[in-house]
């Protein structure tokens, strides 16, 4: 034997490395092939490939499973005749045959039956299958199962009988034409259909079918929607009260040619509104008793009163004694202030009950401040406190206004500042803001200073509400019921006025009141 020479042994290495490499790229191949196989065997949906008669080139495992095949391998081979019944199976190769024909892909919804003998509807993607030279020669496809989807309730149709509620609709003559579930049922009928050609006679008391009539007519005769209240008698014999709303129904051409409409029940509601009412109303004779004896105590206290302050007046008057003198102020002092408090809780039942008429009358602005001036003076003077008025000799005095309503906003807030100030002053400043003298109409400020304990600035709002007060060393130190202001807020809103306040604690506050008056 011919030994090898160098050059042939290069050439054996050369040709062994070449196939070594050969056989490497085809070991890679060949896993992607199995890796790609794996991937469409375990695919959701059905996935398969057929020739052009049908016969199955392969297919994923869910395929194979749903049409009684125990591995996709048991399925090759076989025909769609093998597993659909022939009426779907011709249809399937029909629609295979229109793709190939075509040579394009198509979505197409189609039936089949899994191995169970279920019925399924799918929708399938289908396309041409070709080989390497790129000729037809079957069908790629994947179905998607869509029979949920197919046997969904959610067709217009449905939807309408389910709705909650009475919904109807009728020609207009009457004739009803159709309804919910919830209708007919509470109607007694078996189902919708046994509604049609009914007219509302058939279906209520004459007196109520009267009723209802009277509404249907209108929104017939007028063309426009239309919502009642309507009682209508149910199979079980229980009457109820609906909310109906009415819409008149037209034709293409703009005619009426009916109505439909949807009745919603409020019989419980209706229930409840008369027992609130009910409540209501026992709550306003129980509130009016409360008021009346309010008003009533009131001016039994007040009528004593005033004759005491009136009394100790006179003595105050009579006596030279001053220790004496400074009893009895400290009498008309005490008086004052349970007479403010009277007044107080008058006026908040007043309001309460919207009893505080408002009048409109000539009254003399000035003289109106002085005698608040005057009855605060002693208790200004108590605490040594200075009561200043502003009130300058250009400021129109005779307005025209509700007299009442001012002289309690004032005295409030006067009183107000005496009662939160230990030294310094009080200070009313009384300024014409703009006039229009063509309509005879004047905006007043009023302004409130005291150089007292102040307001904090959070606390601003609040002490307008009623019973607000603020620290509780106040309630100890300071006695008030908390209405005050809430009586002075109320009266100024009456006379379309506005108040702010300004203050600063420790330093002292100004409450802004601007009112619009008359001039006579
Ligand atoms: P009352 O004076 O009866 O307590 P008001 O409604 O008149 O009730 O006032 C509410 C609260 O507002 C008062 O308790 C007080 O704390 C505060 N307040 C009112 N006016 C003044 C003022 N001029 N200076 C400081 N605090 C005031």
């Amino acid at each position: 034997m011919k030994k090898p020479t160098k050059k042939s042994k290069e050439t054996i290495a050369k040709l062994k490395a070449q196939l070594d490499d050969v056989s490497n790229k085809l070991a890679g191949e060949q896993e992607k092939s199995r890796q790609l196989e794996h991937i469409i065997a375990s695919m959701p949906g059905h996935i398969y490939w057929m020739d052009k008669d049908g016969r199955i080139l392969g297919c994923n495992d869910e395929q194979a499973r749903n049409v009684g095949f125990s591995s996709r391998l048991d399925m090759i081979g076989k025909t769609i005749h093998d597993f659909q019944p022939k009426e779907k199976a011709d249809k399937i190769l029909a629609n295979n045959n229109e793709i190939m024909s075509l040579g394009l892909s198509k979505v197409i919804e189609e039936t089949g039956n899994l191995v169970d003998g279920n019925e399924k509807t799918f929708l399938s993607h289908k396309a041409p299958l070709r080989d390497e030279k790129n000729n037809i020669i079957g069908v790629l496809g994947i179905s998607t199962d869509i029979t949920a989807h197919k046997n969904n309730e959610f067709t217009l149709e449905n939807i309408i009988a389910l709705m909650p509620g009475h919904v109807y609709w009728q020609n207009k003559d009457g004739v009803i034409l159709g309804c919910n579930d919830e209708q007919a049922k509470n109607l007694g009928l078996k189902s919708r259909s046994y509604i049609v050609g009914k007219t509302i006679y058939d279906l209520q008391p004459k007196e109520q079918a009267n009723h209802l009539q009277i509404i249907n007519y209108k929104v017939i005769q007028t063309g426009e929607a239309q919502i009642a209240e309507e009682v209508s008698t149910l199979a079980n014999g229980q009457t109820k009260t609906f909310l109906s709303q009415k819409v008149p129904l037209q034709s293409k051409n703009g005619d009426v040619i009916g109505l439909v409409g949807i009745s919603v029940d409020i019989t419980a509601r209706k229930e409840m509104e008369e027992a609130l009412r009910f409540a209501k109303e026992r709550a306003e004779i129980t509130n009016n008793i409360k008021s009346a004896f309010i008003k009533n105590m009131q001016h039994d206290i007040r009528t004593p009163l005033s004759g005491l302050w009136g009394m100790a007046d006179i003595l105050e008057r009579k006596i030279k004694d001053t220790t004496l003198s400074d009893y009895i102020n400290n009498i008309k002092l005490c008086t004052t202030e349970l007479l403010n408090f009277c007044d107080s809780i008058l006026d908040f039942t007043n309001i309460e009950h919207g009893n505080q008429l408002l009048l409109f009358r000539k009254f003399d602005n000035r003289a109106l401040i002085m005698k608040i001036a005057s009855l605060e003076e002693p208790a200004a003077k108590s605490k040594g406190l200075n009561l200043i008025l502003d009130y300058p000799k250009a400021v129109p005095e005779i307005l025209i206004g509700d007299e009442f309503r001012i002289y309690r906003i004032l005295l409030n807030l006067v009183s107000n500042a005496i009662k939160f100030t230990e030294k310094g002053y009080v200070k009313v400043s009384v300024k014409k803001l703009k006039s229009d003298k063509e309509k005879r109409e004047i905006i007043f400020q009023f302004v409130i200073k005291d150089t007292g304990i102040g307001i904090p600035k959070d606390k601003q709002t609040y002490i307008f509400e009623k019973f607000s007060r603020l620290s509780p060393s106040n309630r100890v130190k300071y006695k008030g019921l908390g209405l005050g202001l809430r009586i002075v807020k109320e009266f100024v809103n009456d006379l379309n006025g506005d108040i702010k306040v300004s203050s600063k604690v420790k330093v002292g506050s100004a409450f802004i009141c601007t009112i619009p008056f008359k001039l006579p």
